[in-house]
């Protein structure tokens, strides 16, 4: 059969150039690209990048959803179903809310799909396609399957050198997909199987993109021992825990960690009470920082505006929190209730909902009624935010004091953030890998960091094999 894989085009937020579409490759695409027998033709099409011609002839189309993408995405079932082409759906917005999405496709894919995809092959090709293919239970490490990096084109894409080491998380913060009743239980790959994906991708720096890279601090430990050696820089995604195993801090710096994604969430400890974020203790947070930077480490903090006890003073609060705390870079969102989740069954129950449109889901819109803030209020104060953070006197006040971070600090604070558009015309004219390389050189040989904690980020997010939103 020739099997056509989609990424649809995803809704860009107002600080978010076209670099960002492009960061990185669809993990979950790669992996049904390798678990699809070599009898079949694959072909890959992330529509940021490219057109999607409906009139091309293939047997099948698989789309992987994502909340925000899900409109688009019945667009494109649609367009190929009246042309007679099967169209199967999965990924995380599919296995949050299975019952909703089942009427706009020929089938889904609940779960995982290592061991389902083989069988929505084989049914498809005896015309006894089933309406839902179903794998929520326990996955073994040993049963996640690598992804294929053959298959992707690196001119079209910033950085392709993504691995995950697990799935899920241990935790279920109320807002987050792991909290989803179809959550995959949290599991880690074979050390093996890892350093297999390190090996394949011929590079000394590799970006981690798990939910959470320190869930099972001991296979962390183990797996840091490995690929010691191999001299990398890295990068992940750790929970505020790691302050609990310092040592895992000090073999994260010896084994190459650039910098490290973290979910404070909120300076507002009401806040995080209020959405079972149980792990997270803002007293600690002076303390985190200080143990991570004193390392040589970066950090690329996660926030979250509008939460339930968030009032007007949350926002110039956090700012002044994260300038005097020189964090390197803020990822921030203002809280979506994605559905299938423990925050959106609440919101639901309380009728707080007022915006139903799943394509303004990328934590940029305000889709629900807050008790303390207007809409606009919260709207406008989280832009405001983004601006002042990445203004240039907070950018100047934010500079890392480790001379060898300062280069790649600046390079990916102004070129990334504060003049992203600018680089967005250079990447129009320069191959986007090459970019990436250049981006490297820079802050490696300088003398600053390789890698931007931003860039990081945007990979885990584009990535989609996760399913942490914030
Ligand atoms: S928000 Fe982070 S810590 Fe919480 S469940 Fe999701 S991945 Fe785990």
């Amino acid at each position: 059969m020739k099997i056509l894989l989609i990424q649809p085009k995803m809704n860009m937020r107002p600080m978010d150039t076209k670099l960002k579409t492009r960061m990185s490759p669809s993990l979950a695409l790669l992996t049904l690209a390798k678990l699809t027998p070599p009898s079949h033709q694959i072909k890959i099409v992330n529509e940021n990048i490219e057109k999607i011609n409906f009139n091309e002839s293939v047997d099948l189309v698989a789309i992987t959803v994502t909340v925000d993408v899900f409109p688009r995405a019945i667009e494109i079932a649609s367009e190929f179903r009246k042309r007679g082409v099967t169209v199967i759906a999965g990924g995380i917005h599919i296995t949050a809310v299975p019952n909703e999405s089942v009427p706009y496709f020929d089938a889904i894919c609940v779960g995982v799909a290592e061991r389902v995809w083989q069988r929505i092959l084989t049914d498809k090709e005896n015309n006894s396609l089933q309406k839902i293919y179903k794998d929520t239970e326990d996955l073994k490490g040993g049963e996640t399957c690598s992804p294929d990096y053959k298959v992707v084109d690196p001119k079209k894409y910033l950085y392709t050198n993504i691995i995950s080491t697990s799935r899920g998380c241990p935790h279920k913060c109320d807002f987050c997909y792991n909290s989803c009743i179809n959550s995959v239980k949290y599991i880690n790959r074979p050390i093996d199987d890892v350093v297999a994906d390190i090996m394949a991708l011929k590079t000394k720096h590799i970006m981690f993109i798990d939910d959470n890279f320190i869930g099972n601090p001991n296979w962390t430990r183990e797996f840091l021992l490995c690929i010691k050696p191999l001299n990398l820089k890295w990068n992940a995604a750790v929970t505020v825990n790691i302050l609990n195993h310092l040592d895992l801090l000090d073999l994260m710096k010896k084994t190459g960690c650039q910098s490290l994604f973290i979910g404070f969430e909120t300076i507002n400890a009401n806040s995080l009470k209020s959405v079972h974020k149980n792990q997270n203790n803002i007293e600690k947070y002076d303390t985190l920082i200080r143990e991570i930077h004193s390392r040589g480490i970066m950090i690329n903090g996660s926030i979250v505006f509008g939460l339930p006890e968030d009032d007007e003073s949350i926002f110039e609060n956090t700012l002044n929190w994260l300038v005097q705390s020189r964090i390197e870079t803020v990822t921030a969102h203002i809280l979506t209730p994605y559905p299938g989740t423990v925050l959106h069954k609440d919101m639901l129950t309380k009728k707080q909902i007022k915006d139903f449109n799943l394509s303004h889901y990328n934590t940029a819109h305000v889709v629900f009624e807050h008790e303390k803030l207007t809409a606009k209020q919260l709207y406008d104060r989280y832009i405001w935010f983004y601006k002042e953070f990445y203004s240039i006197k907070n950018i100047l006040r934010r500079i890392p004091e480790d001379k060898a971070q300062r280069v790649s600090f600046l390079l990916f604070n102004f070129l990334y953030r504060k003049y992203g558009k600018f680089t967005e015309i250079l990447s129009s004219l320069v191959p986007l890998n090459l970019l990436g390389k250049i981006a490297e050189h820079f802050s490696y040989f300088k003398g600053g960091r390789k890698q931007s904690v931003e860039i990081y980020n945007t990979a885990y997010s584009n990535s989609n094999n996760n399913s942490c939103p914030l």
